[in-house]
C-alpha cells in the first residue's frame, strides 16, 4: 500500500525512496532507540500526487525543458516561476485531510495543542552517499499550527525548484522527474547546546570522533555564524584527545515561536561548551549509530534538559586522503584556519563579498570570502581552492567543497582583508594553511602581494549601523564597518523608476513595480548579509513625486509635512504597501531573511496593526518571518509607546528629524525658523528617554536614524541612555562608532568607580 504519510516509528534506513535520506534516517534512528524528537513525514509518494492530481507535473517538466542552467538570470526567472505555481497551487483536500490529522496527533502524543515543528525538505536522492543536496532545499523552524504546517509543507515541495538545486540536477545528470521531495515534521527542541558530531575524522577518515559545539541551537554551527568548539575523542577509549574553545559571538534560541540570533553573553563566548561527563554520552551515542548503520555517519545533536538528542545522521559522503606537505613546508604562512577539504592548491585571490561578483571567479582562481552560500556552487566549481573567514569545519563552505573535492580553508578569521584581490596564494587544506606565492606549479608569478594594513575594529555592545538611500551606495556603506543598515529609505528607488508609484498601480503594472524594488533591496541586502537591514516603507510628502511620470495628479497640501505621506497615505494606497512588502517577501524567498520592515510616521497602533495584516497578505508574517518595527517621529508614538509595544514591535526607531518637528512644532524645511530647529531639545530629548525606558523594560530594541544619529554629543546622550543600536550617515560611522565605545566605557568606568 502507498504510504503518504508515515510516522518515524513506521520508517527504517530502506525508506529512502519515500521518506528521503532525512526522514528514513529518523525512522531508522528512532527504531534503534536513540533519542531522537519525534515526528512523521509527508512521502515523497504525497508529492508525486499532489503534482500528478493538480497536473502540475508536465507544466513544470516542460519549463526545465531546453532551459540553460548557465544563463543565470533565465535560471532564476523560471525557477521563481515554478516555485509560484507550486506555492499558489491548492492542495487536493484528501491530501490536506491527511497533514492535517498527522499533525494533530503528533501534538496528541506530545501531550501539547499545537507544538512548534520543524519543516524540512528531504529530497529522495538526497544523503546517498554518491550525492549530497545540502543546503539546496528548504527548512523551516518553528511552524506551529495545522494550517501553517500545511502551507509549509507545499513550501518545501516548491523549494525542489530552487534555482541551485535545478543547476546541481543538470550538472549532476539526475532526472528532474525522477527527484521527489519528503517532507519532515518533527517537534522543535529548544538547545543549550547544540553542534555536529563526525564519527571519523571528515576529511581523513581517521578513527577519531569529531564534535563540534556552541551555545543554542545548531544553526549556530552549520551556518558557520561562529567559530564553534572542537573536541577530538579517541573512539576506542572514549577519552578527549584534544579541544579548541572557539570564539562564539553569536547564538540562535527560540523565543515565543521565533528563532532569534543574538549575541553571546561575553562571558560563556569563549568557554568550553561540553563537560567531559556529555562528551563522553555524545561519542557513545556516536558510536552507536555507527555500529548501526555500519559505515561513519556525520551527525547532528542538541542537548536540552542535560537529554542528549540526536537530530539527524547520514553517511559522511566524501572522505579525502591526506595531503603530501612536500615542499610547502618551507613557504612562509600568511593565515591559518581551520583544514576544511584536503588537497593543496595555488592561484590568484578573488575576494567575493557580494553575490554578483561571482562571475569574476575563473578557473583556477581561489575563491576568498566571508562564507560559502549555495548560490556560490558554480563559482565553488570553478576556483581551484576556497578560503573563508568564518565557519568551522562542517560550514556550508566545508561541506560542498569537499564533494567538489577543491582544497578548503575554513575559520581563517579574516582572510577578506589580508589578502588582496589577485595576490597569489598557496593552500593547504589539510592543515588549515594559506602560503604567499605559487606553490603546485614551478613557474613563479614575479609580482609579489601588496601589503595590507588591516585597522583593527573597535568593538561596542551598542550597535553602529548605517542609514541608506541609494542602493549603488550600498558598498560604500557596507564598507564602513556598520552592523546593518538602521533605515533603508526607499524613495530614492522610486524615484529612479521616473514614475510614480501609484502609476504603476493604476496601469496595472505591480508586478513590475515589484520586481524593480526586489531588485533594489536585494543590492543593499546583498552587501549586507547576514547583517540586518531594515526597511522603511515608503515615506513621500505629496510635494516630493510632483516631477514623476503620474505626480501631475499629487493633490496639493499646504502642509505638506503634516499631510498625505507616510503610513497613513500607504494605507489609503496600500496596493502601494502591498507591492513593498511582496518585494520583500520575494527576497526572503531567496533567503535574504536579514531584511526587516519599518513603519514611517505612525501616530496610532491601529495603523500600526493594519500595516500587519497588509503585510500578511503578502505572505509575510510579522514577527515570525519578519522584524516588524516602528519608527518614533511624532509625539504621540512616543507618549503612547506602551500601546504598541502591546500591539506588538520587534523594535523601534527614532526618526528626530521628524520627532523634533513635531515636537518644536517647527517646519524641518523651513530655513526662516531653522536656528530654532534643535534635536537636543529638552522636550525631545525627553521623549527618548520615555520610549527607550519603556522598550528596555519590554525588551523591544531601539534604535535612530534621524540625523541626530550622526551627531556625537547626541548619540553619547543615547548610549546613557541605553539604546541597542545608533544608525549613522556613511561618513559619520567611523565617529559615531568611536563616540559610542568612549560612551560605553565611561559608564564602565562610573559603575566601577562607585563599586570601589
Ligand atoms: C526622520 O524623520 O528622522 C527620518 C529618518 O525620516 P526622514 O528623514 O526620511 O523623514
Ligand atoms: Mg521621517
Amino acid at each position: 500500500m502507498v504510504k503518504y504519510v508515515a510516522f518515524f516509528e513506521e520508517l527504517g534506513k530502506d525508506d529512502v525512496g519515500i521518506a528521503g535520506g532525512k526522514g528514513a534516517n529518523l525512522g531508522e534512528l528512532t527504531q534503534a532507540g536513540i533519542p531522537v524528537p519525534p515526528g512523521f513525514v509527508v512521502t515523497a509518494a504525497t508529492y508525486d500526487k499532489f503534482m500528478t492530481d493538480t497536473g502540475l507535473q508536465p507544466i513544470v517538466m516542460d519549463m526545465l525543458e531546453n532551459l540553460d542552467v548557465n544563463d543565470t538570470k533565465e535560471l532564476q526567472r523560471v525557477s521563481e516561476e515554478i516555485k509560484d505555481i507550486i506555492t499558489s497551487t491548492e492542495i487536493p483536500e484528501d491530501i490536506q485531510t491527511l497533514i492535517i490529522e498527522s499533525y494533530n496527533a503528533l501534538c496528541q502524543r506530545i501531550g501539547k495543542d499545537d507544538v512548534y515543528v520543524a519543516i524540512r525538505s528531504s529530497a529522495t536522492a538526497e544523503d546517498l552517499p554518491e550525492a549530497s543536496f545540502a543546503g539546496q532545499q528548504d527548512t523551516f523552524l518553528n511552524i506551529r499550527g495545522a494550517e501553517d504546517v500545511m502551507e509549509y509543507v507545499r513550501k518545501c515541495w516548491a523549494s525542489l525548484f530552487e534555482a541551485r538545486a535545478i543547476f546541481y540536477r543538470e550538472e549532476n545528470n539526475f532526472d528532474h522527474s525522477r527527484v521527489y521531495i519528503a517532507v519532515v515534521v518533527q517537534e522543535m527542541v529548544d538547545a543549550e547546546k547544540a553542534g555536529v558530531m563526525f564519527t571519523v575524522h571528515p576529511s581523513t577518515g581517521e578513527d577519531k570522533i569529531l564534535i563540534e559545539g556552541s551555545w543554542g541551537l545548531g544553526e549556530a554551527v552549520v551556518s558557520g555564524s561562529v567559530t564553534p568548539d572542537t573536541y577530538w575523542v579517541d573512539k576506542s577509549t572514549g577519552k578527549l584527545l584534544e579541544f579548541t574553545v572557539g570564539e562564539k559571538n553569536v547564538m540562535f534560541t527560540r523565543e515565543d515561536g521565533r528563532t532569534v540570533k543574538k549575541e553571546v553573553p561575553p562571558e560563556l563566548r569563549n568557554r568550553r561548551v561540553l563537560s567531559d561527563e556529555e562528551i563522553a554520552a555524545l561519542s557513545e551515542m556516536g558510536r552507536r549509530i555507527q555500529d548501526h548503520y555500519g559505515s561513519p555517519q556525520d551527525t547532528e545533536w542538541a542537548i536540552m534538559d542535560g537529554e542528549v538528542y540526536m537530530l539527524q545522521s547520514r553517511p559522511i559522503t566524501t572522505l579525502g586522503e591526506a595531503v603530501e606537505e612536500g615542499e610547502v613546508k618551507s613557504r612562509d604562512v600568511i593565515l591559518r584556519g581551520l583544514g576544511a577539504s584536503p588537497g593543496l592548491a595555488s592561484g590568484k585571490v578573488k575576494i567575493i563579498r557580494e553575490i554578483h561578483e561571482l562571475d569574476k571567479i575563473q578557473a583556477g582562481d581561489i575563491l576568498v570570502t566571508v562564507m560559502t552560500t549555495p548560490d556560490m556552487v558554480p563559482a565553488m566549481k570553478r576556483a581551484s581552492g576556497i578560503i573563508t573567514d568564518e565557519g568551522g569545519v562542517t560550514c556550508h563552505a566545508a561541506i560542498v567543497s569537499r564533494e567538489l573535492g577543491i582544497p578548503c580553508v575554513v575559520g581563517t578569521g579574516n582572510a577578506t582583508g589580508v589578502l588582496s584581490e589577485n595576490q597569489v596564494v598557496s593552500i593547504d587544506g589539510n592543515k588549515g594553511l594559506v602560503y604567499e606565492g605559487r606553490v603546485v606549479e614551478e613557474e613563479k608569478k614575479e609580482s609579489a602581494p601588496e601589503s595590507v594594513t588591516v585597522e583593527s575594529p573597535i568593538l561596542t555592545v551598542t550597535e553602529v549601523k548605517v542609514n541608506v538611500s541609494m542602493p549603488e551606495a550600498a558598498r560604500k556603506a557596507a564598507a564602513t564597518g556598520a552592523d546593518g543598515v538602521g533605515l533603508l529609505r526607499t524613495e530614492h528607488m522610486m524615484l529612479t523608476t521616473g514614475v510614480h508609484p501609484r502609476k504603476f498601480i493604476e496601469d496595472g503594472r505591480e508586478d513590475e513595480l515589484v520586481r524593480i524594488l526586489a531588485e533594489n533591496i536585494l543590492k543593499v541586502a546583498d552587501e549586507f548579509y547576514p547583517r540586518p537591514v531594515w526597511y522603511r516603507t515608503l515615506d513621500a510628502p505629496t510635494d516630493e513625486f510632483k516631477t514623476l511620470e503620474g505626480g501631475e495628479n499629487e493633490p496639493y497640501e499646504h502642509n505638506p509635512m503634516l499631510g498625505w505621506r507616510g503610513i497613513r497615505r500607504e494605507l489609503d494606497e496600500p496596493e502601494i504597501l502591498r507591492a513593498e512588502f511582496r518585494a520583500i517577501k520575494k527576497l526572503h524567498e531567496q533567503g535574504y531573511t536579514n531584511i526587516g520592515i519599518m513603519i514611517p510616521l505612525v501616530q496610532h497602533p491601529d495603523e500600526l496593526r493594519k500595516a500587519k495584516r497588509i503585510a500578511e497578505e503578502a505572505g509575510l508574517r510579522p514577527h515570525r518571518d519578519v522584524e516588524f518595527g516602528i519608527m518614533v517621529e511624532t509625539p504621540a508614538a512616543a507618549l503612547i509607546i506602551e500601546d504598541f509595544i502591546a500591539e506588538g514591535v520587534d523594535f523601534v526607531s527614532f526618526g528626530t528629524n521628524d520627532l523634533t518637528q513635531y515636537t518644536l512644532a517647527i517646519d524641518r524645511n523651513n530655513e526662516h525658523v531653522a536656528d530654532l530647529y534643535t534635536e537636543g531639545h529638552p522636550a525631545v530629548l525627553k521623549l527618548i528617554e520615555r520610549v527607550i525606558k519603556k522598550c528596555n523594560e519590554a525588551g523591544v530594541k531601539t534604535s535612530i536614524c534621524g540625523q541626530a544619529g550622526s551627531i556625537p554629543r547626541i548619540v553619547e546622550k543615547l548610549v546613557e541612555l541605553g539604546i541597542s543600536s545608533v544608525s549613522a550617515n556613511t561618513d559619520a560611522v567611523a565617529e559615531v562608532r568611536k563616540t559610542v565605545a568612549r560612551a560605553e566605557q565611561r559608564l564602565l568606568l562610573k559603575a566601577a568607580r562607585k563599586l570601589l
